[in-house]
């Protein structure tokens, strides 16, 4: 699979960067993309909700499209805070397909937020599966009907469990036709 372009990675916030460039190498992979890790920026302070103690996501998209530099780039925010929008309690990661950009959270993939002990392997590959999906959104494919697939729109950490870190055979046409 030959994609061009280059996705990339934004910290926004306090993060670990081992997993930070753990998800980035396994995004060049599943892309075949170039991929860059950029220097950490603070979240933006217009975005955050005090009283939902949450970030708006699509605040965020706003400010990562102003750092985008190109039809070829595409930019993904990774915070560690909780994110939501307005119609929602919360979600997991949010992508603009016509800005380029979107924003994944770490928090709700976090074992100890159920109050569970905390396992990096489990975070790691809940986190790897939604900046999939997001980036895949990315590359203009649109959420998927099965279960098992990446981009199966996610609405509870089940169906991110359940789903493998892998595309469907539909889905993975559609991403070689697309890629740009
Ligand atoms: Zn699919």
């Amino acid at each position: 699979m030959k994609t061009r372009g280059k996705i990339i990675v934004i910290p926004l916030g306090d993060l670990d960067f081992y997993q930070v460039n753990k998800l980035a190498a396994n995004l060049s992979v599943v892309f075949s993309a170039g991929v860059d890790i950029l220097q950490g920026v603070d979240l933006p302070e217009e975005a955050e909700n005090e009283q939902r103690s949450q970030y708006y996501s699509t605040v965020i998209l706003t400010k990562l499209e102003l750092m985008r530099q190109g039809e070829s780039e595409r930019l993904l925010g990774i915070t560690e805070e909780d994110l939501y929008i307005p119609t929602v309690p919360f979600i997991y990661g949010e992508a603009d397909p016509a800005a380029g950009c979107a924003v994944i959270s770490f928090y709700r993939m976090r074992q100890e937020f159920y109050g569970e002990s905390e396992d990096d392997q489990q975070i790691f590959s809940r986190a790897l599966k939604e900046a999939i999906t997001q980036v895949g959104r990315l590359y203009q494919l649109g959420h998927c009907s099965n279960p098992r697939c990446v981009m199966y729109h996610s609405k509870s950490m089940v169906d991110i469990d359940t789903k493998a870190d892998k595309f469907c055979d539909n889905c993975r046409r559609r991403l070689v036709r697309r890629s740009v």
